[in-house]
């Protein structure tokens, strides 16, 4: 329980327990934190072309580079279908951008082997510094609202959320 079958990483339930507490530490220690949403890009194609067996594969793949990207302390989880996110203490939203286009670019860099197969995967990001005071549901929505920016000018990018300025009166 807690942990997503597939993959072994976080189920969604389980990220929902983590963030409460990394967030509470964050909190009281005066230290930053970043969570980043990260959707793989036009994955139906991908089951469409090569199967669902060899998505599943890329999904494993997706979070092995994932995990050679984190820090000891940073938290991963399956978010839904083909969406992870990803929880960074410890990083404001400047290194959380640096350290999401990394990965990103890793993603790209090289097609994710399964079997015989060598599939080429990209992903979009979207990221969102935590403000303390911010809810839990307010981070994720902003960093999925980032996300939806990422895949609207394109994919394959990372995109991090900001503020709207206040209205003009
Ligand atoms: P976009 O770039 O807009 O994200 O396009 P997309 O095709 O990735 O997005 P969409 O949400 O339309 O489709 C998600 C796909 O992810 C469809 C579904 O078959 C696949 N998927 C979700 N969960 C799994 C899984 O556990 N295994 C496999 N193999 N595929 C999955
Ligand atoms: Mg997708
Ligand atoms: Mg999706």
């Amino acid at each position: 329980a807690g942990h997503d079958p597939l993959t072994g990483v976080l189920n969604r339930r389980a990220l929902q327990q983590r963030l409460q507490s990394l967030l509470a530490d964050a909190g009281s220690k005066g230290e930053p934190l970043s969570l980043v949403f990260l959707d793989l890009d036009h994955f139906k194609r991908v089951n469409d072309r090569f199967g669902h067996a060899v998505g599943d594969q890329c999904l494993c793949e997706l979070v092995g580079r994932a995990r050679l990207a984190m820090a000891p302390d940073d938290v991963l989880a399956r978010y839904g279908g083909e969406e992870f996110v990803l929880v960074l203490p410890g990083r404001d939203g400047r290194a959380a951008l640096a350290w999401a286009d990394r990965l990103r670019q890793d993603i790209a860099a090289s097609p994710f082997p399964a079997g015989a197969l060598a599939v080429p995967v990209n992903a979009s990001l979207g990221i969102c510094e935590w403000n303390p005071g911010d809810s839990i549901d307010a981070l994720l929505e902003h960093a999925d609202q980032a996300l939806y920016r990422a895949k609207q000018s394109g994919r394959n990018r990372v995109v991090q959320w900001q503020a709207q300025g206040p209205e003009l009166a």
